[in-house]
């Protein structure tokens, strides 16, 4: 095996061995980033120097015998809505081009304590806001399973970095499905944590109640050990919880056995694609054959997630993006007059579907459509929360698909942005009741292309959500399987 193919814990294993060394591992990422990423555009910018620096520091702490915590010289990609101090943070937006944040997210800071060697950030759809990267305003991440086929989004650069094994490991934002999405269009494990699991200090707002960071990799125990060193508390986020975090890892291999899991009837029958039913269907035999108990649920309400998504959504989005005004961020285009110069940085600064999400927000929260449209949304939310309670009541998790298709082709649903939002039915109830969800590979479509299954926990509960990835996993093997990838031209 290559050293790109090692997991994080074989690295992290074989760093502190002294097997090789963390400045060695950094070698073979930044060789693999040259080769790859002229093919399949997933870094907007890499950062060799605070690489190599971060890596010779763990080699030296090893050396002397000093812990170099829990993440030690492993190499790690972040999603360019995640704010880096000093180091560019362009949310793949030209109003944010250029823009030095002053200060680091909060995950940020706790990878690096953790002694992970961040190697730059990764592309995404602007703001966060897309199904397949091709917003973006620089260009489209391809998916390194078919270079013709999108990476999935909002996290396409996460997703992909970690598919084309340029990184173990890299971090993502999930607003709607923008973790767990890309993931499955790629092959990889990607978690959003319960909301309030981990700071969102740092993030740069999309839908401030449904935004959450979690992590991308390709095996569970991988994003397990990441998550156990970006959740809990942070003074800086209110809405981030005090929960003790429990080490991941340790209960992850103790089986299923006696679980229930929940299969929602409206979710099963709509509109997926017959491979991936085949997938869902021999999922539940192996989830069976692990001991697990298969019910069937209801989720009365499901049908009006996407709308009740893309309500809310839009509105915190069109407050959230009222700051970048040219004032204090980014990119200003000078006017005569100060409104004109706010229009004139807004109009080119913003790409086509950032400009649809803030009219449609700012409709939506408008005088005399308040009632109608944001409150009525807020209230289908609760229906859906309930829902959940509900079914949770008879199950300990929900399995469904992550996403109705597999990775469509570049350029396919960039006309019709309705369609590119049905690539999220799956995906938006969980960030609306709050609850974790995970996209694990669940099987392989005629075409090659990888199906991911998604499993929703009980708040709070990854710990449990991640046991039952894991069983799947052991006893799969769709997880190992990795892309051809010919050679870059
Ligand atoms: N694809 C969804 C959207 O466009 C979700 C995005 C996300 O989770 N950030 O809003």
């Amino acid at each position: 095996m290559d050293r790109h193919e090692y997991s994080a814990l074989e690295l992290r294993e074989g760093i502190a061995r002294r097997d090789f060394t963390a400045r060695e591992v950094c070698e073979t990422v930044f060789t693999r980033i040259r080769a790859w990423d002229p093919k399949f555009k997933i870094f907007l910018a890499s950062d060799e120097q605070g690489a190599y620096s971060a890596a010779t520091e763990v080699d030296r702490k090893l050396a002397a015998g000093e812990s170099a915590g829990p993440l030690a010289g492993l190499p790690l990609a972040l999603k360019d809505n995640l704010c880096t101090s000093g180091f560019p943070t362009t949310c793949a937006s030209r109003i944010l081009e250029g823009w030095r944040p002053p200060y680091n997210a909060t995950v940020v800071e706790r990878v690096k304590a953790a002694g992970a060697v961040l190697v730059g950030k990764v592309n995404m759809d602007e703001f966060a806001m897309g199904s397949s990267c091709e917003n973006s305003a620089f260009f489209p991440t391809r998916n390194p399973w078919n270079p013709d086929c999108v990476a999935g989004g909002s996290s396409g650069g996460s997703a992909a970095a970690v598919a084309a094994d340029l990184v173990p490991l890299a971090l993502g934002s999930d607003t709607g499905g923008s973790i767990r999405q890309p993931a499955s269009f790629c092959g990889v494990v990607g978690l959003k944590p319960t909301y309030g699991r981990v700071s969102r200090f740092g993030l740069v707002a999309f839908a401030s109640s449904l935004d959450q960071i979690g992590p991308l990799a390709r095996n569970v125990e991988d994003a397990a050990l990441l998550l156990s060193v970006i959740a809990g508390h942070d003074q800086r986020d209110a809405t981030s919880t005090d929960l003790p975090v429990p080490d991941y890892l340790l209960r992850l291999k103790e089986g299923v056995k006696g679980l229930k899991i929940g299969l929602p009837r409206e979710f099963i029958s709509a509109g997926i694609h017959p491979e991936i039913k085949t997938a869902l269907d021999t999922a539940q035999k192996v989830f069976a054959d692990a001991g697990v108990e298969l019910i069937e649920v209801a989720l009365p309400h499901a049908e009006y997630c996407l709308a009740a998504y893309y309500l809310v959504a839009t509105a915190e989005a069109s407050s959230n993006l009222a700051r970048y005004d040219g004032v204090q961020y980014g990119q200003r285009v000078s006017g005569d007059n100060l409104l004109e110069m706010y229009a004139a940085t807004r109009a080119t600064g913003f790409g086509a579907e950032v400009k649809r999400r803030i009219m449609l927000g700012t409709y939506a929260l408008s005088a005399g459509y308040y009632e109608a449209y944001y409150k009525k949304a807020l209230q289908v939310r609760t229906l859906i929360q309930r829902d959940f309670e509900q079914a949770m009541t008879k199950c300990d998790l929900i399995l469904t698909p992550t996403s109705p298709t597999t990775a469509f082709s570049l350029g396919e649903k960039t006309k019709d942005p309705l369609t590119m939002y049905l690539s999220d039915v799956f995906t938006t109830s969980a960030n609306l009741a709050g609850l974790p969800g995970v996209s694990i590979p669940g099987g392989f479509s005629s075409e090659g292309l990888p199906i991911g299954l998604q499993l929703i926990g009980k708040a709070y509960d990854e710990e449990t959500l991640l046991r039952t990835a894991y069983a799947f996993q052991s006893r799969t093997d769709w997880h190992t399987r990795r892309p051809a990838m010919e050679e870059a031209k």
